[in-house]
């Protein structure tokens, strides 16, 4: 029960993507899942999620790589799957609260989709 023992208390993420939310997954496999931000800032605005409770980038192990990898591999694969591949999207990380970040589980973000 490795996902289990990962799991934060009372982290959002690790709730939803141990399935005790209702929240829709647009993609998932072993290692991530993929789902709509609450409160979107683009027309598309993805988060990839890895299972595992990650605060950070910053508290990336050696053993994480792959993680990481398959985060982003996974968002350029979600922006053909919206048809903003060719248009063009960003997809960030932010860092602690001075980078913006809010929610401390690792996540990607993936926006696009604005008229150009
Ligand atoms: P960050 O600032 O990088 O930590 O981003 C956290 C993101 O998670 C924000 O864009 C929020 O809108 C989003 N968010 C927070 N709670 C939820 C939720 N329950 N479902 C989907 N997105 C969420
Ligand atoms: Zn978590």
């Amino acid at each position: 029960m490795e996902r289990i023992s990962s799991m934060e208390k009372d982290c959002i993420f690790c709730k939803i993507v141990n399935g005790e939310t209702n929240t829709r997954f647009l993609y998932k496999n072993d290692t991530l899942v993929v789902f709509k931000d609450i409160n979107p800032e683009a027309p598309v605005h993805l988060l990839i999620v890895p299972e595992k409770h990650i605060r950070s980038i910053n508290d990336l192990q050696e053993e994480d790589k792959n993680i990481v990898s398959e985060m982003i591999m996974t968002a350029r694969e979600m922006a053909n799957r919206e048809g903003i591949a060719k248009s063009g999207y960003k997809i960030g990380f932010n860092v602690e609260r001075g980078g913006g970040q809010v929610i401390f589980h690792l996540h990607l973000h993936l926006v696009g989709g604005w008229r150009r």
